[in-house]
């Protein structure tokens, strides 16, 4: 539909944009300028984990805007300092760097991996990642990822990425030289199409890792802050990786993003690594916010429960329309399709009416669900409803 305006016009073109502009939103739901409303299962591409404007972090944001914005991240700030021990104490990892964005921390797990590789593996640099995986949009996690086609655009590629299978150990194996420094995955690999790996495959990998000297990252920048049911979709395999990164559901929906390492990984030098906005208070006082809400008692056992019946009913509706399966873990679930018709399912969701109905599709033949952890019972139900009249 062509939406071009003066307005509209002004904004550097970089993808299609359907012609609705949002003015609010709360928990579910979006209404758009002209007053119609729309069931988000989308969410910011899971980075709402408390759905739109939850209270928590409204509240968060008012109070510590009236108290200090920036007072740059040369100085220690409180919910900056509180926010990483809470972490620190809630994971596996002793130290947090904060920044903006998952592409920025996963950046930064690249730089730490390959100072660390400089100053303990004679310089090894090489970070094995996966075919189809995502890191982000900045030159060296493009490189890092294995999403087709981007191996040429902005060429040259920052060097150092050989890209194995996900759920084939014997791939990575074979990848495994002197110049290895670490491996790096999505514990599910979310842009992929919602592919969980194989717990069995993480720990052989961590076993592989360990034996190598390697050090294993898992980006968690979709599956952490307690998207799959627990804290971090790590805990599911009962591995221990050396660094982490977050991104989206750690800042409930502003800007906010963390690079978390143990101890012995932690090798950064003054200067090396830093940033204007990193840490700075009005974003980690929302991180807390949202981490405090994570934790509340029973939070996260209810994640894994709505993930399950989200599970259950979308393979009711695979099975009576003889689609092809589901998949996921918690509240990051696919819906697999015999054709390519996602794009359009996406599109025709939108149109319902009276109320729209947000979906995602990361490919021609998957819809991706991505809701509000604090989603509704009923409002699954209304989703699958939908869909599934959308579907026949
Ligand atoms: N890693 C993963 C696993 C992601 O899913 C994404 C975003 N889809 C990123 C990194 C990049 O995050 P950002 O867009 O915040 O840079």
């Amino acid at each position: 539909m062509n939406f071009t305006t003066p307005a509209t016009n002004s904004l550097m073109w970089i993808t299609d944009r359907p012609p609705i502009v949002f003015t609010n939103g709360s928990g579910s739901w979006l209404t758009d300028e002209q007053g119609r409303c729309y069931l988000d299962f989308v969410q910011g591409w899971a980075v709402n984990c408390l759905g739109h404007s939850h209270p928590a972090i409204r509240q968060a944001l008012v109070i510590q805007a009236e108290q200090l914005v920036n007072p740059s991240p040369a100085f220690f700030n409180r919910p900056a300092l509180d926010l990483a021990h809470r972490l620190a104490v809630h994971s596996v990892f002793d130290r947090i760097f904060f920044a903006n964005t998952g592409a920025e921390a996963n950046e930064g797990a690249i730089k730490l991996a390959r100072k660390w590789g400089r100053k303990h593996k004679h310089g090894a640099h090489e970070i094995i990642t996966f075919e189809q995986g995502f890191h982000g949009r900045t030159l060296a996690t493009m490189s890092a990822s294995g999403k087709p086609g981007w191996g040429e655009l902005f060429s040259p590629q920052v060097p150092g990425f050989p890209k194995a299978r996900l759920n084939d150990l014997d791939s990575v194996r074979k990848l495994v030289n002197g110049k290895t420094v670490a491996v790096m995955l999505e514990p599910v690999q979310g842009e992929a199409g919602v592919i969980p790996a194989r717990k069995d495959f993480l720990q052989a990998l961590r076993v592989l890792t360990e034996q190598e000297g390697l050090l294993l990252i898992v980006d968690e920048v979709q599956t952490g802050m307690g998207r799959t049911g627990k804290l971090f979709a790590y805990e599911h395999a009962e591995i221990v990786p050396d660094i982490m990164t977050l991104g989206k559901g750690i800042g409930g929906g502003v800007p906010l993003s963390a690079l978390l390492a143990r101890e012995s990984v932690c090798c950064f030098e003054a200067g090396e690594q830093g940033g204007t906005y990193n840490g700075n208070p009005l974003m980690t006082a929302v991180g807390l916010a949202v981490l405090d809400t994570l934790l509340t008692p029973g939070f996260l056992d209810e994640v894994f429960s709505k993930g399950e019946y989200l599970s259950q009913r979308l393979t009711k509706i695979s099975d009576r329309l003889q689609l092809s399966g589901e998949r996921g873990l918690g509240l990051l679930r696919a819906l697999c399709l015999p054709d390519d018709r996602a794009q359009t399912l996406v599109e025709r969701a939108r149109a319902r009416a009276p109320e729209g109905l947000l979906l995602n599709a990361p490919r021609s033949n998957l819809l991706r669900f991505m809701p509000a952890l604090t989603v509704t019972i009923e409002e699954i139900d209304l989703m699958c409803d939908w869909l599934e009249d959308l579907l026949r």
